[in-house]
């Protein structure tokens, strides 16, 4: 690391937060709050990322090497300053520093607002992938939208979910550079217009797009890249003429309006509500970050044709897939190119992630949106079409079909590669949604199963797992997860199981204490059983919440049973126009509330529901974790990334062959892993069968049982939406899935009694989950997808 400014002689770590405190903020260490101390130490903390973070820049220009952008609508980046600290290896000196004050330093961090600007597994992805890429040194940009509102605050009233704004950006926020003079004006509507042998497109409607940088270290402070959000701005800040005639909302409009595109992020995780203002996101973030990348790209290289040699861009899922009729845009409109070549060279440079096969989620805008909005490219669109049916004269795919212009086919042929992010979901894309595609281009569908960052969900979230594993192999795992191998030999040790027993004791410890403190008292010596993600009917948290009926029915039975106690803990949140999503958080938590007050059962069985899930929650609850539930309907979830993040911090996994639950299992083991459940094409198979779920429901007395008791009342509403549901079709198959999950619960329960075979798994689960690391992902897309090398500095 050449040209480092030198740290002044007694610029300790120290010196700087208190000089921050001081000079940044104007406080005295006296009055200074939590808050206070907080920005004193992010300030201080980001201060050390400059250096590095200038030296990847300029280390980027001078090898000309490939630059990856990575275009995602959601980056769930959650806290920022334990991350960093943890990959600057400064945590001890910021745990002295505040212990002397007497002041808990996870305390100050834990003061840090958690960024979400993102739904769930999709945005959480592309945060990990902004660290792994800075830790293994490939240069890259995430490009995004600086949202004024992340995604809702969840609270619970009477058990319901209730959605209030999270104000991420109204607590001072220290990780963000405004970057005014990288801004972009972006059109929407208007006409298309032919001059000469020109095509211009002359917009109705302008805003500006300006850039917010937040460096992301990697570990060591190897590298640093940049995520890059854009927030949009009015052209004209404020009609002036108006005001002065009095019409004071009126003056403020242009404002309000250009405004809103940046203003909230959309809660729906899967589905898509073909909203307006959701294309014009998608466009205004897309174009922005287009734009920004020809304007890099031109001021180093004149031959366009180089593009694909110099930049990597990689779709995450289809909301940026405009990408490709923009990209071709500004080639052919404002660069000359000819058409063919322009979609040659965009192709060359895009690459399109798939995170999804439900129908629902596959984006499609009618005609008359984009033509309205977006004309220049509905044109290119009808190019890019005719183009591939020209090639193609028996295709079986349609770009433009019944009425809707359809994202995934176009970022399937923009794209020159597509890839799936679990072995199996690569597979059922190649036979189902991409099918026709795949036999038009085969091999262009690869697979890049996904990964997470050892770093955050290891190293920073489960210290005294860190620890014991550093002590016994050294630290080289952190940024070589693979090497966790080398703990295997422990597992048939008795003091290292003492340890790792210990560790997790502590964990489940100082969870148990979280609970209490929001009123819920629970044995840390019971199994703690988690179910956390987006509440989904495919992800079925109906059928957890059903066997834990018929688990509470059976202990009340017999009391003086044998039974083992347990925690069964759940958190997520629901789209706020998901009804049946809701009304399983409302039963959910009905039955939370009758259990958990009963007498006979209380020492036994305890459902806990903490609201607000978010990626700080996660890193509380999972390394405390015994059981990871992971009980999708086969065939529906693409991959799951909290599944890893369980394994690798020894939770057992109960779970059926669905995303990469099906990896996890091959490399931990079939024995150390709880299988239940209909295979993919089983289920498909059973949708056939009449009356699929009043069979299974007849065929099992304590599922019957179990959905007695709700229609009974037992929980005060009765739930008729969910009952109707499982009693009719059934499509996520809950009814069918019962019994083998019944038993797979129980053979569970029998395994977690041996405590030291328990313990024995479960190091396994870490032992064998290192390839899990999203740095081996990233690996796996420079290789396969960017031809991207890793640089130093
Ligand atoms: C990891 C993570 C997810 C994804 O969880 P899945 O179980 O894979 O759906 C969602 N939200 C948060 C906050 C996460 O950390």
């Amino acid at each position: 690391m050449k040209d480092m400014t030198i740290p002044r002689p007694g610029d300790t770590l120290a010196d700087a937060i208190r000089q921050h405190l001081k000079f940044s903020l104007g406080k005295s260490s006296d009055v200074a709050t939590l808050t206070d101390w907080r920005m004193a130490l992010s300030l201080a903390v980001r201060d050390r990322i400059v250096d590095p973070w200038f030296a990847s820049t300029r280390a980027a220009y001078d090898k000309q090497g490939k630059r990856v952008y990575y275009l995602s609508m959601e980056f769930l980046i959650g806290r920022l300053l334990e991350d960093a600290t943890v990959n600057l290896g400064l945590m001890d000196e910021v745990t002295e520093f505040f212990q002397s004050r007497g002041l808990d330093a996870r305390k100050v961090m834990q003061d840090e607002p958690d960024a979400a600007l993102g739904n769930g597994g999709l945005g959480r992805l592309a945060a990990c992938f902004l660290e792994s890429m800075s830790t293994v040194g490939c240069p890259a940009y995430g490009y995004g939208i600086r949202y004024e509102h992340g995604l809702f605050r969840q609270s619970f009233d009477r058990g319901r979910q209730m959605e209030g704004p999270e104000d991420w950006l109204t607590e001072a926020h220290a990780w963000e550079y405004e970057r005014t003079e990288a801004q972009y004006r972006i059109g929407f509507g208007g006409q298309v217009k032919q001059l000469g042998d020109r095509t211009v497109w002359q917009p109705a409607e302008t805003v500006l797009a300006r850039a917010y940088d937040t460096p992301m270290i990697g570990w060591q402070g190897r590298w640093a890249n940049t995520l890059r959000l854009w927030s949009a701005r009015p052209e004209t800040v404020f009609d002036l003429g108006r005001f002065n005639a009095g019409d004071y909302y009126g003056a403020a409009e242009p404002e309000n309006l250009a405004r809103t595109i940046s203003r909230v992020l959309y809660p729906d995780d899967t589905t898509e509500d073909g909203k307006r203002l959701r294309l014009k996101q998608e466009f205004f973030f897309t174009a922005a970050s287009l734009r920004d990348i020809l304007r890099r790209f031109d001021s180093e290289y004149d031959d366009l044709k180089l593009l694909p040699e110099k930049v990597a861009i990689q779709l995450n899922d289809t909301h940026p897939a405009i990408a490709g009729p923009e990209l071709v845009r500004l080639l052919v409109d404002e660069k000359g190119m000819a058409f063919e070549d322009a979609v040659t060279v965009a192709q060359g440079c895009l690459g399109y992630t798939n995170h999804t096969l439900l129908p629902e989620a596959l984006e499609r805008w009618s005609v008359k949106l984009m033509t309205d909005l977006l004309p220049r490219h509905m044109q290119i669109i009808e190019m890019i079409d005719a183009m591939h049916k020209n090639a193609h004269p028996d295709r079986k795919v349609e770009m433009i079909g019944g009425g809707d212009v359809q994202m995934g086919p176009i970022a399937f042929f923009m794209a020159h590669k597509v890839n799936g992010v679990s072995a199996l979901h690569t597979e059922l894309m190649k036979e189902t949604v991409f099918a026709e595609l795949n036999r038009l281009h085969p091999n262009r569908i690869v697979n890049e199963t996904n990964g997470i960052t050892p770093r955050r969900w290891v190293l920073g979230a489960n210290p005294r797992l860190s620890r014991l594993v550093t002590d016994a192999i050294g630290d080289g795992w952190v940024d070589d997860l693979e090497r966790l191998q080398e703990i295997e030999p422990l597992a048939d040790d008795s003091s290292f199981r003492d340890a790792y027993d210990a560790a997790k004791r502590a964990n489940k410890a100082d969870l148990a204490a979280y609970l209490g403190q929001r009123g819920l008292s629970v044995d840390p010596d019971a199994m703690f059983d988690v179910q956390i993600k987006r509440i989904h009917e495919y992800k079925r948290q109906h059928l957890n919440i059903l066997q834990t009926i018929a688990l509470w029915q059976e202990m009340k039975d017999a009391p003086q049973g044998n039974w083992l106690p347990q925690v069964k803990i759940f958190a997520g949140k629901a789209a706020p126009g998901y009804v049946f999503a809701k009304e399983i958080i409302h039963l959910i938590n009905a039955v939370a509330e009758v259990i958990n007050a009963d007498p006979d059962t209380s020492h036994l069985l305890k459902v806990a529901y903490p609201a607000n899930y978010n990626v700080s929650l996660a890193e509380r609850l999972i390394p405390a974790a015994e059981v990871s539930q992971q009980i999708s309907t086969a065939g529906k979830e693409a991959s799951g990334t909290g599944n890893m993040k369980f394994a690798l911090n020894g939770a057992l996994t109960i779970g059926t062959l669905d995303g990469a639950n099906v990896e996890i299992r091959e490399l931990v083991g079939a024995e150390n892993f709880f299988l239940f459940g209909m295979t993919a094409p089983e289920v498909v198979a059973r949708r056939e069968v009449a009356e699929h779920a009043k069979k299974a429901i007849a065929a099992d007395p304590r599922l019957k049982r179990a959905m007695d008791a709700i229609e009974a009342g037992i929980f005060g509403e009765r739930f008729p939406s969910i009952i109707e549901n499982l009693m009719g079709h059934d499509y996520f198959c809950v009814t069918s899935d019962f019994s083998d999950y019944w038993r797979a619960s129980r053979e569970l329960e029998v395994a977690y009694r041996d405590r030291a075979e328990w313990t024995r798994m479960a190091i396994l689960n870490t032992a064998r989950s290192g390839w899990f690391s999203s740095d081996r992902t990233i690996r796996g897309y420079m290789a396969d997808i960017w031809g991207a090398e890793a640089l130093t500095i």
